[in-house]
């Protein structure tokens, strides 16, 4: 890994003198909590690519098939903890409401670390699903389900069964099959996310991208987006992206080495909470 001297410095003043902060992570982040990544080595399972499973397609075609792979994963990352970047994040968006963070995780990570953030202050965690309000899934969620008949969406933990047609969960209200409630290949992001997500890009001084390989539209245009209005972008991850090149900071390094070390750790100082200075 080599980023040049000085960056992380950089990374930091950057940060701290930022107004306006969006965070945009990738399975990267998560990786080192043991969540896998698709374009990482354990990417394949059983000679299918994610590509070929995650799709409308694949689930008109064999709905059992892909159940079975979602238990598999859903399996894996309940295993999974939030690590210090998860929560250095978190602890950030709890002091500073001027931070956002748009995920392409459907893992749940972020949002665990934001519960975990605020349990000392767990008297007005109202809500528990989304602490802050500014986190923003934009593909979806592993732990919820959505029924592909009637569209209701809900928490969904229970163990998948996928020895069979018959054994795969159904919807409580219309018996419909119910599907994950992640975005598919093909599929389009919920729009009213994505409005939200790019007004944060817009409005940032600073795109913290962490961990994603940038190939994913259109996640990866949010950070082109804060640098196209005039902010920042700094890069952490320990392989060159497209943004590598973009980036006004690249750090080749780990999400969990890099993340707490340059997240401010003091309050904003000197502007009111929820003003942003580059509007
Ligand atoms: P990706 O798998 O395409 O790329 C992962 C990136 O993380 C790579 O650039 C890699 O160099 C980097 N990375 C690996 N280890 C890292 C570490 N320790 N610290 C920082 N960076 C590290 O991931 P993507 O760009 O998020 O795109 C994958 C798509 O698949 C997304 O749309 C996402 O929804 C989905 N996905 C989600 C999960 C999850 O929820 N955890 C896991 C796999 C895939
Ligand atoms: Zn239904």
């Amino acid at each position: 890994m080599t980023s040049r001297p000085g960056e992380r410095e950089r990374a930091r003043d950057l940060l701290a003198s930022a107004g306006r902060v969006l965070i945009l992570t990738g399975a990267g982040i998560s990786a080192e909590s043991g969540v896998p990544t698709f374009r990482g080595a354990s990417g394949l399972w059983r000679n299918f690519r994610p590509e070929e499973l995650a799709t409308p397609e694949a689930f008109v075609r064999d709905a059992r098939l892909v159940w079975e792979w979602y238990g598999m994963r859903r399996e894996a990352i309940s295993r999974c903890e939030p690590n210090v970047a998860h929560l250095a994040i978190a602890e950030w968006q709890l002091r500073d409401t001027n931070v956002g963070l748009a995920t392409q995780n459907v893992d749940g990570l972020h949002a665990d670390a934001a519960r975990t953030a605020r349990r000392p202050h767990a008297a007005s965690d109202a809500d528990g699903s989304e602490p802050h309000g500014r986190l923003l899934e934009l593909h979806g969620a592993i732990f919820r389900s959505m029924c592909a008949s009637c569209g209701i969406r809900s928490d969904h933990r229970e163990p998948i069964d996928a020895s069979s047609l018959a054994t795969l969960p159904r919807c409580s209200s219309c018996a419909g099959l119910l599907r994950p409630d992640v975005v598919w290949f093909g599929e389009s992001l919920d729009p009213i996310i994505l409005e939200r997500a790019f007004r944060w890009a817009e409005e940032a001084d600073v795109c913290l991208v962490v961990g994603t390989s940038a190939v994913v539209q259109p996640a990866a245009s949010l950070a082109t987006v804060t640098r196209d209005t005039g902010g920042a972008i700094i890069e952490v991850n320990p392989e060159r992206t497209p943004l590598t090149s973009v980036a006004t900071v690249s750090i080749r390094d780990t999400a969990t080495s890099m993340v707490p070390a340059i997240v401010p750790t003091l309050p904003p100082s000197g502007r009111p909470p929820g003003s942003a200075s580059k509007i």
